[in-house]
């Protein structure tokens, strides 16, 4: 079974896509922690930005790389290191949409989010999961929320983490964000036809993971 949730950057995906996960034993998939890690990788090279426009050096760089997911720990690891803090980082984040609307890395990524997934029960978030990865998905949900809202959640995230930063550059960049992926040549984000639209504004974490969970058991009984 494939349950593929996509939206903008701060919508709940990822706290919900695993709450959902957890709720149901069912294997998460975060693919956006993936273009994360590719762009960490990217970062961490001796290079100047305008080198992911270099077709030769992004598939070297696609050659080399290993990710690999603990599904019992929802780690992320970039030729065995565990990354999972390091990609969320603000600069990650910056940059990270650049480097996800490089045609070569989403094909090798979809491929990876395919091969994962295969055979299994799994819950995946992204942003062209049910419109790209998997258009045959048994439940698509949609997820959404007001910018300033979804800028909160996140400004509150980084600030956890120790990040200096305001909650006017958090909304700015997520602003930027949705635009960049929204308009890319490849798997804009955008809501596929047939995914139900949840607007998280004013939901709990909770009332959104319960609207999944029985979604998906309805669709579980009619068996569609
Ligand atoms: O979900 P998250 O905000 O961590 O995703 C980081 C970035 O990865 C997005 O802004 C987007 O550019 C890219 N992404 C994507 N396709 C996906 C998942 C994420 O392009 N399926």
């Amino acid at each position: 079974m494939i349950i593929a949730i996509d939206g903008p950057a701060g919508s709940g995906k990822s706290t919900t896509a695993k709450k959902v996960a957890a709720q149901l034993n069912l294997m998460h998939l975060d693919t956006g922690a993936m273009y994360r890690a590719v762009a960490l990788h990217i970062l961490n090279q001796d290079m100047t930005k305008s080198h992911i426009h270099d077709h030769g050096f992004i598939t070297q760089i696609l050659d080399k790389i290993e990710i690999e997911f603990s599904s019992e720990t929802n780690k992320i690891f970039l030729n065995g290191k565990d990354v999972s803090v390091e990609i969320r980082e603000n600069r990650v984040s910056e940059f990270v949409s650049e480097v996800s609307a490089i045609s070569l890395v989403r094909e090798r990524m979809v491929l990876l989010q395919r091969e994962i997934a295969a055979g299994s029960n799994v819950v995946l978030e992204g942003r062209d999961i049910g419109t790209r990865v998997f258009p045959n998905a048994d439940v698509k949900v949609y997820l959404n929320a007001d910018v300033n809202e979804r800028g909160q959640r996140r400004f509150k995230e980084l600030v956890k983490r120790g990040e200096e930063i305001t909650l006017d550059e958090v909304i700015q960049d997520i602003e930027l964000r949705d635009l960049k992926d929204s308009s890319r040549e490849h798997s804009p984000l955008e809501k596929a036809k047939d995914a139900i639209e949840i607007d998280t504004t004013k939901l709990s974490i909770d009332a959104q993971v319960n609207e999944i969970v029985s979604l998906i058991q309805t669709n579980n009984k009619t068996g569609v």
